[in-house]
C-alpha cells in the first residue's frame, strides 16, 4: 500500500476518452445476449495478464485512494458495529460508481477488467467497500444497461453512474435464496402500473440505497417464468416502501445489510426492467455480473493475506532469528508460496472472465457447456 498523503485532494480515475477510447463508447458488454453456445466454448487463448499502463494507473488511484480513506478507520468501524454513511460518497468522489459505463450514460468507459480491478483494491481492505461497488455497479448498473430501454438507462443508470443515486438489489426472501423462483413477493397489474406487495432480506445497502432494483411475482402460478423485475425509487415510495437493517450479524459488521418491507407500492409500468416474465433471467445475469465482481474482491482479501503474513515474517523473532531470513526455514517460504497461489489463480480468473465478458461470452453459458462435456 502507497504512503499517500493524509490531506491530498481524491484524483478521479481518468475517463476513456482520456485512455484512446475518444468517444468512451466502448461496449463492455457487447454481444452478451446474441453469442450461440458453440460460440462461446473456447476462449483459452484470451488470456493476458498484462495490464495496460492505463490499468496500472487506475490500480494505483484506488490504491492510494483506499489506505487514505479506508484502511485507517476499518477495524474501528468493523469493531464498533459501525457504518460509515460516506462510503458511497467517496467512492463517487474518484468516479467508481460509472468505472464501467459508457459517457453517455454518466460513466468512465473503461473496460469490464477495470470494475474487476477496482474490486480486488476494495476488498484488500475490507470486504464492506467491495459489496457498495459490486451491487451497485455489479448488480444493478449492469443489469440496468444489458436489459434497460435507453429512456430507463438515462433515468436510473445515469444518476448512478454520475455516483448521485445508490443502488441495492432486492431478490432474496426469506423462504427464497437459492430458490429465486419460489419468491412470494408479488406485483398485480393495475392499469398502467403495477402494486407490490412481499418482503426482502439480506439485501446489502438496503437501508440507505437510493433506488432499488426489486424482483417480484408477476404471474404466481409460471415459477420462474412468472418473475419480473422492476426498479423503485425510495423517495417517491412513501409509506408503501419500508427498510431496516439486520442487526447482530455474524460478519461484515461495518456494512449495511438490511430488510426491504413493500405493501402496496405502486410502480409505473415504464419502470418494468425487461418484459414481464424475464425477472429470473434479468436477475441471474445480474448475479453473473455481481459474482465476477465478488470473485475479484476475494481476489483482494487473499493478497491481503499474503501481505500481512509476509510482513509479520519480517518482524517475528523465533529461537533468535527472523524466520523469513533464516535461509534454511523452507517450510515457512513453502506456507507463504501456499498462499501466493490462489492470489495468481484469482487474477487468471479474474482476467479470463473480464475478457470472456468483454468479448460478448456469456460465463455461466460456458460453465454449463464444460459441466455438459464432463458428463456432470
Ligand atoms: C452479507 C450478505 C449480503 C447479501 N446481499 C444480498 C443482496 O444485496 N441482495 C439479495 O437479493 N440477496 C443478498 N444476500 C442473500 C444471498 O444472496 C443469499 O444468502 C443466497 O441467495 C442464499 O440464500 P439463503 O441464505 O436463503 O440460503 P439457502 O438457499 O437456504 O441455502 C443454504 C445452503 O443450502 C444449499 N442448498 C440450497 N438448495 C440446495 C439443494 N437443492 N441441494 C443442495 N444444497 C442446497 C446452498 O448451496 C447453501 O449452501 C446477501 C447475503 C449475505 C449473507
Amino acid at each position: 500500500m502507497s504512503d499517500a498523503e493524509p490531506d491530498q485532494e481524491p484524483e478521479p480515475i481518468k475517463d476513456a476518452d482520456a485512455q484512446g477510447d475518444p468517444e468512451g463508447e466502448s461496449d463492455p458488454f457487447v454481444g452478451l445476449r446474441t453469442q450461440t453456445v458453440a460460440d462461446q466454448v473456447s476462449y483459452a487463448a484470451m488470456l493476458d495478464l498484462a495490464l495496460t499502463p492505463d490499468q496500472e494507473q487506475l490500480v494505483k488511484t484506488v490504491r492510494d485512494f483506499c489506505s487514505r480513506e479506508f484502511a485507517p478507520r476499518i477495524a474501528a468501524d468493523d469493531r464498533a458495529v459501525r457504518h460509515d454513511p460516506e462510503i458511497f460518497a467517496k467512492l463517487a468522489s474518484i468516479g467508481l460508481p460509472g468505472v464501467c459505463f459508457p459517457q453517455r450514460y454518466g460513466g468512465h468507459g473503461l473496460d469490464y477488467l477495470s470494475l474487476g480491478l477496482v474490486c480486488e483494491e476494495l476488498e484488500y481492505v475490507d470486504t464492506v467497500y467491495r459489496t457498495v461497488l459490486s451491487v451497485h455497479v455489479g448488480l444493478v448498473g449492469c443489469g440496468i444497461y444489458t436489459w434497460g430501454a435507453e429512456e430507463q438507462k438515462q433515468r436510473w443508470l445515469a444518476p448512478m453512474a454520475r455516483g448521485e443515486k445508490l443502488a441495492c438489489f432486492g431478490l432474496t426472501e426469506p423462504n427464497a435464496g437459492s430458490d429465486v423462483a419460489s419468491m412470494q413477493a408479488t406485483a398485480k397489474r393495475s392499469g398502467g402500473s403495477y402494486v407490490l406487495n412481499g418482503q426482502k432480506v439480506w439485501v446489502s445497502d438496503a437501508d440507505t440505497a437510493d433506488f432499488m432494483l426489486i424482483f417480484a411475482k408477476t404471474d404466481p402460478k409460471a415459477g420462474a417464468h412468472g418473475v419480473s423485475a422492476f426498479m423503485v425509487d425510495r423517495a417517491a415510495s412513501g409509506k408503501a416502501l419500508r427498510t431496516e437493517p439486520i442487526e447482530d450479524r455474524l460478519g461484515i459488521h461495518a456494512g449495511d445489510v438490511g430488510s426491504i418491507f413493500m405493501t402496496d407500492l405502486e410502480v409505473d409500468e415504464a419502470d418494468r426492467i425487461g418484459d414481464e416474465g424475464d425477472g429470473f433471467k434479468v436477475a441471474m445475469s445480474c448475479l453473473d455480473n455481481g459474482r465476477y465482481t465478488i470473485g475479484a474482491g476475494a481476489t483482494g482479501t487473499v493478497r491481503a493475506c499474503l501481505d500481512a503474513s509476509v510482513k509479520y515474517a519480517h518482524e517475528r523473532k523465533t529461537f533468535g532469528q527472523l524466520p523469513a531470513r533464516a535461509a534454511d526455514d523452507r517450510a515457512h517460504v513453502s506456507r507463504l508460496r501456499d498462499l501466493q497461489a490462489p492470489v495468481l489463480q484469482g487474477r487468471v480468473d479474474e482476467e479470463q472472465r473480464a475478457a470472456a465478458h468483454t468479448r460478448g461470452f456469456d460465463v455461466q453459458a460456458v460453465r454449463r457447456r464444460r459441466r455438459f462435456q464432463r458428463g456432470q
